[in-house]
């Protein structure tokens, strides 16, 4: 059966009008499925033999929760089981101005990153867009609050799946179902350039995150395999062309691995090569994975790395680790436990 979640409004009139029913349904049911109900008999506002056509067509609550972990900072990660029995994680994030979730958009992630544990299984597929809205809906069901803010950082490469994490943020986005507005939305790419070009073409005010994580093709090739597929200078002059074309700050993530990409030489020329673009640093003390060969810079490795930077005029912030002692924090979800977690 087709998952509901799947269709627009668009999709639904004429998924409608298919069925014989009168288009304007459309917009009541894509209301009532983003409010979260999980049953169309819930969809009181409809007719039963409405209903009944429904309940025949459509799946409308497919992810079961498998496991929920709560971290001492009261970030939640959770494990849930989609309608093929596949698994994600998903994780949530308390903030003073509300809560964050941060969504996986594949089941597993072909880009091999080294310091990644979504890396380190085998990529199965992309989530569909309506398996990318559910786990909005999922998370907001459990926790009963409303969900302000969300970050495409979770498993996968959103720009490896970009019809459906695009058609999931118009979706998200929409005044009639969760109305979270493009701005509270972050994508995460570690750096596909063509995408890059191409999202600055759609017209969405959502913030862009690129993983760079080093200051030369070097450096980043030893850390990341993309960096082969496209030089630091493709990747730059697509950042340039994506805040020129938007007009919207781009965030440059940089995990700090001790000895590999955080010395003053690197930021130095971290500074020269982000030199007039309109952006902000993320430095993330890179978080330890399973059978991982990275260690964090010490503190003050990690201050010296911001306080050039500083100098050199680039914003620049070290990212709170959250959840980490669930392993919920950056690069630390996959898309299933393995092996030695249950022995
Ligand atoms: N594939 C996307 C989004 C997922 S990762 C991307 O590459 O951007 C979200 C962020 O966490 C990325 O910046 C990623 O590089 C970073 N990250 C991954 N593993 C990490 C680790 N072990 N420690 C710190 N940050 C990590």
């Amino acid at each position: 059966m087709q998952n509901i979640k799947d269709l627009d409004i668009a999709e639904l009139e004429n998924k409608l009008i298919e069925l014989g029913e009168k288009k304007y349904r459309a917009k009541q049911i894509f209301k009532w499925v983003h409010q979260g109900v999980r049953s169309f008999d819930d969809m009181t506002d409809l007719s039963m033999t409405l209903r009944d056509k429904l309940k025949k067509e459509f799946d409308l609550c497919i992810y079961t929760i498998i496991d929920k972990q709560v971290s001492k900072d009261g970030t939640k990660k959770y494990l849930f089981q989609l309608a093929d029995k596949n698994t994600i994680e998903t994780v949530l994030m308390k903030y003073k101005y509300g809560n964050s979730i941060c969504v996986s958009s594949q089941i597993g992630c072909k880009m091999g990153c080294k310091f990644c544990a979504s890396s380190k299984v085998k990529f199965i597929r992309s989530l569909t867009s309506g398996e990318i809205v559910e786990q909005l809906l999922a998370v907001t069901y459990d926790i009963g609050e409303r969900i302000s803010n969300v970050v495409f950082m979770g498993i996968g490469e959103p720009f490896d799946n970009y019809d459906n994490v695009l058609k999931a943020i118009h979706i998200i986005n929409n005044p009639h179902g969760l109305n979270i507005g493009g701005r509270h939305i972050s994508v995460s790419t570690c750096g596909i350039v063509p995408k890059i070009l191409q999202f600055a073409e759609e017209g969405i005010q959502s913030t862009l995150s690129i993983s760079l994580h080093a200051p030369n093709d070097n450096i980043r090739k030893s850390m990341m395999p993309i960096a082969e597929r496209y030089s630091i200078n493709e990747l730059i002059d697509a950042c340039k062309k994506y805040t020129e074309k938007t007009n919207r700050r781009i965030t440059f993530e940089y995990s700090l691995v001790n000895g590999v990409n955080d010395t003053q030489k690197d930021a130095n020329e971290l500074a020269n090569l982000l030199h007039g673009i309109l952006c902000h640093v993320n430095l993330i003390p890179v978080n330890s994975i399973k059978n991982g060969v990275y260690t964090k810079s010490s503190d003050e490795r990690i201050q010296k790395f911001r306080d050039i930077l500083d100098k050199r005029r680039i914003t620049a912030t070290v990212r709170r680790e959250l959840g980490s002692d669930i392993e919920a924090a950056c690069g630390q979800l996959r898309r299933d436990r393995l092996k030695e977690d249950i022995i």
